[in-house]
Formats: C-alpha cells, structure tokens, sequence
C-alpha cells in the first residue's frame, strides 16, 4: 500500500499531451495582472513560450483566443476527497470542469484516500493534482474518531508517538501533514520538529489547549480562522485556562470528542467576540503573517451566503449524485441559521482586518462538508471574499499563487509564464475585473492537456 503510494505521488499521466497553441489570447494572473496580447505555446505540460506571432509544430492544437483571457488554473486549498464515498466517481471531474486544476487533501485515512487516488490517476481518468495529508493528526478524545464513516482522525497523545507518526507518513508519500485541535501542546511541539526536519509544511487548526499567537508562527497554514477570536478576548489567558480544563474533564470522563469541542465553543466562541480587546487583536493578527490563513469565509458565513438561495443552485445540484442531492435538501431544511449568525459575521469583518496586517489569505472550501460542490465552490468562496473586501487581485492569488507557495512551487505553478506547468483556464471575460468572471469559462487545460473544451459545447 505505501510503495503504491509514493509512486502516485510523483507520478503523472504515462502519454505526453499533444502541443497545444493558443493564439492571439489575454494572458492574466495575480503577479503580472493583464498582459499584452500574444500567443501561448504549451509542449509537454510546459509554457514552452509566449509571444507575438509564435511558431508552432504542425502536431500542434490550436485555439483561436481573441477576445479570451488565460488565467492560471484554480486551487482549492481545503477538500477531503475520501469523506463520503458517495463522491469518489464525481469529484475529479467536477474539479477539471469548474477549473480546479489542484487541490489540497486537507484529511482523509491513507487506507481509504490511496484507492481513491489510484483511481484518480488511472488513465484514461483525468483528474487535478492532488496534495494530501492523510488523517488528521488529533490528541484525546478525537473529534472524529472511531470506526464511524467519517472517521478521519487518528489519537497522538505522545510526543514519541507524534514523531513516528510523522515519520510513517513521510514514508507514505503525503505532501504535507495536517494538525487538529485536540492535541496538546508538547505533542504540536514534537509534530512541528519532526515535520520541520522532514521539510514538510504543516496545515494546522489552532489546538484547543493552545493560542492562535502561539501556534500560528510554527505552521504554514490555518484553517477556518478557528479559535483565532479566543486570542483576541481581553481575558484570552483565562479562556485558554478555562478550556485546558474542560479538555482535561473531558479526557477523565472518555467524553466524545465531537460534543466536547462543541461544548467548548458554545462556553466561549461567542463570548470571546463580544468580549474583544482590540489592541491584543491586532498583536495577534500581527502573530498570524508568516502563517496562510484558509479562512473557509463559504462555510463560516453560511447564514449570511447560504448556499442553497444562489441562482442557478438547483442545476449545479444536478451535477451531483441522486442521494447526495436528496440528502442536502433535506438538510438545508433543519440548518438553524441563527446557530452560525456570529461567526459569520466575526470572519466576515476579519477578513479586510487581516489584509490589512498583512496576512496572506488562501482560498479552501471544505468539500463536500457543508453544501460545498466540488469545483462550484471555490469559485463561490472568491466571490465571498471579494464582497468581505479583498480586492480581485488578492482573491486570485489566493487560488494561485498562495497555494503553490504553501508547497514551495511558486516557481512552477500558479503564474501564466514561460516555464510554468500548463494548467490553465481560458476565460471569456477578465476575473481581476469582476471575480465572478472566474467562471466564465471556456477551455480547461490541465498538465498541457485540453482537460474541457466548453467552446464545443457553445
Ligand atoms: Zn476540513
């Protein structure tokens, strides 16, 4: 199982695509923003070169772009493709066909995603590329433990045990690793030594029993901006004691980790924001700038973007398998909107605050968690983030070029320039003018490879 692995996780498709010219199209990206017109010629999976008037082989494919813009193709930073089996035959392609040419497994057992990615990487299937983590790395008791479907966590109470764990899963192949909110702190001591040795960026939540201030600096990413308002309380010391406590109960009493978390933000969340120290906040956010902050803004603000009222809902619904459809009806009838009403408005009004400090924000979903379509939704996540006050350009980056930093290949992925890995999307109309252009989408090309042609379907 995990010799398959780390040949999947280096491997591309065994046949080179052939050479593809687009001509006369509107390059853009969030480094560069609109280009000069030209011609974009993409052999073996590269940008070979960009220019006036290119000369093309004969073998090559060619796309007429006028009046097009060609935009790097899309991360999602934060779906679990093993989730829900239901998924496992539409994810991919619901990915490529909404331009999402990469993406960040944020969770999933090595035991269920690894099929899944063997599938995903058997041609003729064609697929994004795939970074992933395996389990979240939890402490006791698991948020989501046990033999339950969705259990997609793994108990580390050691600080031996988290160096090993971290060390078999380098072993496996994952691309980064992925610290949850129950672990204490000298075990998220020993998680970030072992994964800092092995050069492996961290994706983290902040622990329960930590400060965002604290851990914020020593991971690449946080996710959800979760627990970030408990540090920006004028009595945040006392809050931290206060859950060290109820997480140090709830251990004693085998409590279930799903329901102890939820009883801890219920005791706090709320009134941690109503209870806000402004000048501590600001020194917090300053904590978070070296740190990716995955603020999830379509999952968080679900009461004030719900997702089921947007145009056009019922047809991207159909995209989806019978019983997942019939499913998310029903449970869009028992969501209580009142439930989510103050987090969603605290990361709405935190987004522009972070910008503001300097904090780099990447664009993640949570799919298929919480009505989230694969694909759909990360293009839904940048209009939310422009509509809480990010400008276009910073949205784009935070589909581009923000993810390929996490990983360390800003040199080869999210630019439109010579050099740089063809996944592409061709648009009709220009996102760094209105975001919601992003899905205006005509052609999509993924490792040099026409993956949808929509201009056949027009
Ligand atoms: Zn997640």
């Amino acid at each position: 199982m995990f010799v398959t692995t780390m040949i999947i996780a280096t491997m591309t498709f065994a046949q080179a695509p052939k050479p593809v010219i687009i001509r006369n199209v509107t390059p853009l990206d969030a480094h560069s923003g609109v280009m000069a017109t030209q011609d974009v010629l993409i052999v073996d999976g590269r940008i070979a070169s960009m220019g006036q008037g290119l000369a093309a082989p004969s073998s090559a494919t060619l796309i007429d772009g006028t009046g097009s813009f060609l935009s790097p193709g899309l991360w999602d930073m934060h779906v679990h493709l093993s989730y829900d089996d239901r998924f496992t035959g539409v994810m991919s392609k619901l990915f490529l066909d909404y331009g999402i040419t990469s993406v960040r497994d944020t969770g999933g057992k090595l035991e269920r995603l690894l099929p899944v990615l063997d599938a995903h990487y058997t041609p003729p299937a064609k697929a994004p590329r795939v970074f992933f983590a395996g389990p979240l790395l939890d402490g006791a008791p698991l948020v989501y433990g046990g033999d339950q479907d969705s259990g997609i966590g793994q108990s580390v109470v050691t600080t031996e045990e988290a160096r090993l764990r971290v060390q078999q899963l380098h072993k496996a192949g994952v691309h980064f690793i992925k610290i949850y909110e129950m672990v204490t702190p000298d075990v998220f001591d020993a998680f970030v030594r072992e994964a800092d040795k092995l050069g492996l960026p961290i994706a983290a939540h902040v622990p329960l029993s930590m400060l965002a201030s604290n851990a914020a600096p020593r991971v690449q990413s946080l996710e959800h901006l979760r627990n970030v308002e408990m540090d920006c309380a004028a009595d945040a010391e006392a809050l931290l004691e206060e859950r060290r406590e109820m997480l140090a109960g709830g251990r004693e009493n085998d409590s279930d980790g799903m329901s102890l978390r939820r009883s801890i933000h219920t005791v706090q969340r709320n009134r941690a924001i109503a209870n806000e120290d402004a000048d501590r906040c600001d020194r917090v956010l300053a904590s978070l700038r070296n740190t990716i902050q995955v603020p999830t803004a379509r999952l968080n603000a679900m009461t004030q973007h719900p997702p089921f009222n947007d145009a056009g809902w019922t047809d991207v619904l159909s995209t989806l398998p019978a019983s997942v459809r019939v499913d998310w009806i029903k449970a869009a009838d028992y969501m209580d909107p009142e439930s989510y009403r103050k987090q969603g408005e605290w990361t709405l009004q935190m987004l522009p605050r972070l910008v503001a400090s300097d904090v780099t924000i990447g664009a993640g979903t949570d799919t298929p968690i919480g009505w989230a379509v694969p694909g759909y939704s990360l293009h839904r996540e940048l209009e939310i983030l422009v509509k809480a006050g990010l400008d276009t350009q910073t949205a784009l980056a935070a589909a581009t070029l923000v993810p390929a930093q996490f990983f360390g290949l800003e040199a080869t992925l999210g630019k439109v320039a010579e050099g740089y890995r063809a996944d592409l999307l061709l648009l009709q109309q220009n996102p760094l003018e209105d975001i919601r252009h992003s899905r205006s989408i005509r052609a999509v090309i993924s490792r040099g490879a026409i993956v949808r042609d929509y201009r056949e379907e027009q």
